[in-house]
């Protein structure tokens, strides 16, 4: 493990204003962020923070302003409804986020009288926020002496001390967030907020993860990676896990012009969004007799003769999952009771759709208008953000 002796000897004042002096010069406009003195909105922080989980700036931006338009203020979103909040963050992903961020919206308004509280123990009881994000909020909406570690700064941070330690580890990632304390401003004055933007802004522009720039790195000096001839072999990082292999089985089910659509559970993935009938397995195949037996099941509709259209492959962060595509007609039974609502594919704005789900909808809309002319299976592969 690392000791606090790898600190020994890190001239971090030094680091510091080079950092800040280099990020004042250049770094990226992005909505949220503003330069001391100047302080950004700490509702506009809280949403960009979530956004920013497992997303990068150049696709939050605009989601971002397609939030706040829509969500204009924190007791906006608190008044909305689940269905509009998803609904806005529709194609960005990892939808768990945006639910969190709504619950947040809502214990702030209870708890707090719709101010964003400027405490890092307060803001961590908020659902979703994690030390990094209770450090990035307190730290920039209202520049509190907080440190954060997250990927580009763990990165960061292991090549400036020359880590030698798999970052992913939780006793090194303890370590790491220790270093962070250690190098951080310890005061308000110092820029705290500007700082931790300006080692992410460096870790995203400059000390990227396959090919560092150290000819360009405004902290080249400090750096003990660069010494020591590491910088790309730094940071260490444990052997990834294969993800796990899934098959949903859509079924676009036909009444005249319109399609079933039914509302994923509460909970796990892509929790309360909208999809077309699916029937998830651990296996690749089965047989439109088994479609049939459960959309008579399941569904209470008499499905006539499946057939599979399309098949892709959509990879998120633990899963690799195969959607194909059944296409049916039905030819009689009642729908159970709350087993889906049917939607022409015109009609689907106020439904909240995964982005395989959308692309599902897309392409029985192309088919729509053109019907292929002969049924073949198209294969494709995919890899977005949920
Ligand atoms: Fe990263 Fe190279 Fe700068 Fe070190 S010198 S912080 S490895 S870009």
């Amino acid at each position: 493990m690392p000791t606090m002796a790898d600190l020994a000897g890190f001239d971090a004042p030094a680091v510091r204003a080079a950092l800040l002096a280099w990020y004042d010069q250049g770094h990226r406009p992005m909505p949220w962020r503003f330069i001391a003195p100047a302080r950004p909105d700490p509702y506009h922080v809280l949403v960009s923070e979530a956004m920013l989980q497992q997303t990068q700036v150049a696709t939050v931006i605009a989601y971002f302003h397609r939030f706040i338009a829509a969500f204009p203020t924190l007791a906006a979103l608190a008044a909305a409804d689940e269905q509009q909040v998803l609904r806005q963050w529709q194609g960005l992903g990892y939808y768990r986020r945006a639910r969190n961020l709504h619950r947040a919206a809502k214990q702030i308004v209870v708890n707090h009288g719709g101010e964003v509280p400027a405490d890092v123990a307060a803001l961590r009881e908020l659902p979703g926020v994690g030390p990094y994000t209770a450090g990035a909020i307190a730290s920039i909406a209202f520049a509190l002496p907080e440190a954060v570690v997250d990927g580009n700064v763990a990165r960061v941070l292991a090549r400036w001390l020359a880590l030698r330690h798999p970052i992913d580890k939780p006793a090194t990632q303890r370590w790491l967030w220790h270093a962070a304390r250690v190098l951080a401003p310890s005061t308000s004055a110092d820029r705290p907020g500007d700082y931790n933007q300006a080692v992410m802004e460096l870790g995203a522009m400059v000390c990227s993860p396959r090919s560092p720039t150290c000819s360009t790195c405004p902290v080249a000096r400090w750096c003990r990676a660069k010494a020591m001839g590491l910088a790309d072999q730094l940071p260490v990082v444990s052997p990834r896990r294969r993800p796990t292999t899934q098959t949903h089985h859509i079924l676009a089910l036909r009444r005249g012009r319109r399609l079933l659509f039914s509302q994923r559970p509460d909970t796990g993935l892509w929790a309360g969004m909208w999809q077309m009938p699916t029937l998830e397995t651990d296996s690749g195949q089965i047989s439109p007799a088994t479609i049939m037996t459960w959309g008579r099941e399941h569904l209470g509709l008499t499905l006539a003769d499946p057939s599979q259209t399309h098949a892709f492959t959509h990879l998120t962060t633990h899963r690799a999952i195969t959607f194909r595509l059944w296409r049916s007609d039905v030819e009689g039974g009642r729908l159970a009771r709350g087993a889906g609502q049917w939607r022409e594919l015109d009609d689907l704005t106020d439904l909240p759709l995964s982005n395989p789900q959308r692309r599902i909808v897309a392409l029985l809309r192309n088919q729509d208008n053109h019907p292929p002319a002969r049924r073949r299976i198209n294969r494709g592969a995919d890899r977005c953000s949920r």
